[in-house]
């Protein structure tokens, strides 16, 4: 049997383009005279000796520089056993402005510790604004914000999803927040 298509959440606060957005070429004029002035701005800067924008030939070019506090990509905390940590309570997808990560819940009744899991967890990096507030939301430590940077450049939106594996991939050497992998505790919940 075929599976049907994925259909994508409707939300409640769906946002809606007023008459002139949806009339389109006042905004591309609003949206050229805000690119227009940048470049000019930025080419005087430059003729008359001045420091302009620090241009980064983006994707041949990757800044190495990125300040230590930098969040630029996600990443899912894992259990000792390689799970994720997080329990699917879609907290950080609630807060998130942009309504960019979607997730589904799964049950697992072999651990009575934590029976519910995301067997679907992504995030639309084309929406995501970076702001941290599904970090901040987490009560788990579940999803973090680390100092690199997602390899984002593509001709489809549809790469641009990260997914719950992608996610997954995090190994750092050391956590200054807990040992990591964190250690089983004595009930094997493998909590910090
Ligand atoms: S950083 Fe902000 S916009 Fe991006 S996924 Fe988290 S809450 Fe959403
Ligand atoms: S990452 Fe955290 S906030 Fe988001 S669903 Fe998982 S446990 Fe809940």
């Amino acid at each position: 049997m075929s599976r049907k298509p994925y259909q994508r959440r409707v939300y409640w606060n769906e946002s809606t383009m007023s008459w002139w957005e949806r009339f389109y070429l006042l905004e591309i004029l609003r949206g050229l005279s805000i690119t227009g002035g940048v470049f000019l701005r930025n080419m005087g800067r430059w003729i008359t000796g001045r420091k302009g924008a620090l241009t980064t030939y983006y994707p041949e070019q990757t800044r190495s520089d990125y300040a230590a506090h930098n969040r630029g990509k996600h990443i899912l905390t894992q259990r000792p056993d390689g799970r994720p940590q997080c329990i699917a309570c879609n907290m950080c997808a609630t807060v998130c402005p942009a309504q960019c990560i979607e997730i589904e819940a799964a049950f697992d009744p072999d651990d009575p510790a934590h029976p519910k899991h995301p067997s679907r967890f992504e995030i639309d990096y084309s929406r995501c604004v970076f702001c941290g507030f599904c970090v901040e939301a987490c009560p788990e430590d579940a999803i973090r914000m680390v100092k690199e940077v997602p390899d984002l450049p593509s001709g489809d939106r549809d790469d641009m999803w990260f997914r719950r594996d992608d996610l997954l991939g995090w190994m750092p050497r050391s956590d200054v927040a807990k040992s990591y992998p964190p250690k089983p505790d004595a009930t094997g919940g493998g909590r910090p």
